[in-house]
């Protein structure tokens, strides 16, 4: 799978990425992160690619002209138009499920902004998806585009060394996950729950449910709530 970020910080994008599991997949050649600085599509002589927005008001604004440039020279390599994520604060709230969904491009492009945003023309002219990670505002998004390619990058075959453990963790099912232990038995004092040293997998699966149920629950009624009305759908 091929990552193309357009960032006017794309060292933040490398070196964000180049390290353990995603890393790890670059080199092996089962991911490509390539991150396309807006700047160098820049026709100013100072290379400013941000102008003061009309009808005033404070900070500036990523001009539309460089970032549909940096687009177009994604885009022409490729055979048919890709889909292109605007990390945004006003966009979807990411989920493991759009996560699922992005996996399974071959290319994707994700635009980052800075300052107040960008120039809604180039956003209409370019964009298919409007991703937001969270109800918060950063300074630009490439913390958030790391945040996606991420998630997306370990639902991707062959990044993960072993598969099955992206299969059934938190979301699945909209459940949170059961709590994990290892080795040793017992630390500070406090034991592994005997039933998880039983070898008994019926039972283990039947807490490890109880426990995912209890933490959804505590933590995230919503999930919860949406866990229950699925199991009656599915028993009606
Ligand atoms: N003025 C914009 C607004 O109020 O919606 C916020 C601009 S923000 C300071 C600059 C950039 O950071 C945005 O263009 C976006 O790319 C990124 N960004 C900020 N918060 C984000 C979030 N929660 N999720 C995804 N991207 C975000």
């Amino acid at each position: 799978m091929n990552f193309h970020v357009l960032t006017l910080f794309p060292q933040m994008i490398i070196d964000g990425l180049n390290t353990s599991i995603t890393g790890r997949a670059i080199e092996k050649g089962t991911l490509s992160v390539s991150a396309i600085d807006i700047r160098d599509f820049s026709t100013n002589k100072h290379l400013k690619v941000d102008d003061y927005p009309y009808g005033g008001g404070a900070g500036m604004v990523m001009q539309a002209a460089p970032v549909c440039a940096a687009y177009n020279y994604v885009a022409e390599k490729m055979k048919h138009k890709p889909r292109v994520i605007y990390m945004t604060p006003q966009g979807y709230p990411f989920k493991q499920s759009m996560a699922r969904e992005f996996s399974k491009e071959d290319d994707l492009v994700i635009l980052c902004g800075h300052y107040e945003g960008i120039d809604e023309r180039a956003l209409e002219l370019i964009v298919t998806d409007y991703v937001s990670i969270g109800d918060y505002v950063l300074t630009g998004g490439e913390l958030a585009a790391m945040v996606v390619i991420d998630a997306v990058s370990r639902l991707v075959p062959g990044v993960l060394n072993n598969e099955d453990s992206a299969e059934f963790e938190s979301f699945h099912n909209n459940l949170l996950e059961y709590p994990q232990y290892t080795r040793p038995e017992m630390f500070e004092g406090m034991n592994v729950p005997e039933i998880l040293l039983s070898g008994h997998h019926g039972k283990v699966d039947a807490w490890r449910l109880e426990k995912s149920i209890e933490r959804t629950k505590q933590y995230r009624p919503d999930l919860y709530n949406l866990y229950f009305d699925n199991l009656k759908t599915k028993e009606i």
